[in-house]
């Protein structure tokens, strides 16, 4: 396994394209603009290797019996399910934001499934292939980018009916040697500091659109392949200091792309699923149910800190109202019960036929929904408490100023128990993690509400739910009653 400065070292020696305000990106780890995002995700390597978190942060790989980083495994039990979720809280309440490597996990996790499905249905043997490519990921604790989500153009149309062919990725060229993909991939998270990338479908597909069904890896430094890196809110502030980005180690989303294939040759024993379409939707479905899974793990453990960043603001504030404790203790239960839905369908999850365990999909979809709704509600809550002061704060550079330090000191001073510099601190955290950006991925990162709600139709057997009130009711009792003229 690696640790956090060889994960560094290692990304130095990768040489991804990729463009960022104009400029291109030398060094991902040296670059001012994306060092936060190496933080977050160096956080994934630094606490697989201390003693105290081992349990939940490493685990033995299925494939070698040898210890490996939690990120990189197949889940074997509903107990490594678990783990997951509470490993990603943990993380979540160290970082405050997104660390980016759940995505290939999830990607990687499905592909083991899908991969099976498909070789038992068609004889073909991706599936001992995703297991050799899955052994070097392992081996060399690879960070791997999950890279589902095609810009998909217009909504209504499905991939080959577009006007343009390439909104979705698609096989272009098959050899004796491998395949060559064009296309793109959106809302890449953490793929300018990954090491590999895990390419799958992004929606259900027919037989029309069977050159969409691709999925393979490649390095993210493949020939062909271009990264033109996402906008956060605030982010210019990384240049200005360290109080205004109110989280100055770690990042503020994920750190998204959107990753252009023009033509990127990819090697036979790298393709995990070419032409095969019917599989499309539930490979879909899976990597979306365990991801969706997550959403309980690391937003709580990042509800966790906006939690303590309002308690804080309130003591700061020297207010002791009853309000405040009422809540503070609405965002604790609806925290909770996001871990609680994650938890839930860990423990009901079960063995596939690959082996591997998995998620129950109708309760992973419920995290998920209620994650839209609670991280906007926390983050409301959170502003009420901590009050108007967090969107007025002066300019960093003003606090540092000997003109004008003394008072932003005097002004912005409240509870004497503190210093303003505290105050100024957390209250910049909370407006961090409680805006733009932030709040737009708990919407729609592992899928939009939309996609939640049809699942959820879909899983929850509405016809036996029907059945059961008829039968309270004797609805059916009644029919049988009537007389044959009515
Ligand atoms: Fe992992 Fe959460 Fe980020 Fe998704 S949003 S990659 S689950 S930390
Ligand atoms: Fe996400």
């Amino acid at each position: 396994m690696m640790n956090r400065q060889q994960y560094m070292d290692s990304l130095r020696k990768l040489s991804p394209v990729i463009y960022l305000k104009g400029r291109l990106v030398e060094s991902v780890v040296d670059d001012p603009m994306t060092r936060p995002h190496v933080n977050s995700a160096g956080m994934t390597y630094e606490l697989a290797g201390d003693p105290a978190h081992e349990e939940l942060m490493t685990t033995v790989s299925h494939l070698t019996g040898k210890r490996i980083n939690r990120f990189t495994s197949i889940f074997q039990s509903t107990d490594d399910l678990i783990k997951k979720v509470k490993m990603l809280r943990m993380i979540g309440q160290k970082t405050g934001t997104c660390f980016q490597r759940c995505v290939g996990l999830d990607a990687m996790n499905s592909t083991y499934i899908t991969t099976f499905n498909i070789d038992k249905k068609c004889g073909t043997n991706y599936h001992e292939r995703f297991k050799k490519y899955l052994e070097y990921v392992q081996e060399h604790d690879f960070m791997v980018a999950g890279s589902m989500t095609d810009p998909k153009g217009d909504r209504s149309k499905k991939p080959g009916a577009q006007a343009d062919p390439d909104l979705f990725v698609h096989v272009v060229k098959k050899t004796d040697e491998g395949i060559v993909i064009r296309g793109a991939k959106a809302h890449q998270t953490g793929m300018i500091n990954s090491h590999e990338m895990l390419v799958l479908p992004t929606t259900n597909l027919g037989e029309d659109d069977s050159d969409y069904a691709v999925a393979c890896a490649l390095p993210v430094d493949a020939p062909n392949v271009v990264h033109i890196f996402g906008r956060q809110t605030n982010d210019g502030r990384r240049l200005d200091g360290d109080i205004d980005t109110g989280n100055s180690e770690y990042a503020i989303v994920g750190g998204e792309t959107l990753t252009i294939f023009n033509d990127v040759f990819v090697p036979w024993e790298r393709v995990f699923m070419c032409g095969e379409y019917e599989f499309a939707q539930d490979y879909v479905s899976t990597f979306a149910a365990y991801h969706r899974q997550n959403y309980g793990g690391c937003k709580v453990g990042l509800a966790d800190v906006i939690i303590g960043s309002a308690a804080a603001m309130a003591e700061y504030n020297g207010v002791k109202a009853s309000h405040v404790r009422d809540k503070l203790t609405e965002m604790i239960n609806m925290a909770e019960t996001m871990y609680n839905c994650s938890l839930g369908c860990s423990c009901q999850g079960t063995k596939t036929e690959a082996g591997s365990y998995y998620v129950n999909t109708l309760l992973a979809n419920t995290v998920k929904l209620n994650c839209t709704r609670y991280m906007y509600e926390i983050s409301r809550l959170a502003h009420d408490i901590a009050g108007g002061f967090i969107a007025t704060l002066p300019y960093e550079d003003d606090y540092r100023s000997p003109e004008t330090r003394a008072y932003i000191d005097k002004y912005f001073a409240a509870n004497p128990a503190f210093s303003t510099e505290e105050r100024i601190r957390v209250g910049r955290l909370l407006e961090n993690m409680t805006g733009g950006t932030a709040l737009a991925e708990s919407m729609h990162g592992a899928g939009s509400p939309e996609a939640m709600k049809i699942m959820l139709y879909r899983e929850s057997n509405l016809e036996h739910k029907k059945n059961l009130a008829k039968a309270l009711a004797k609805v059916g009792e009644i029919e049988k009653k009537q007389p044959e003229h009515a």
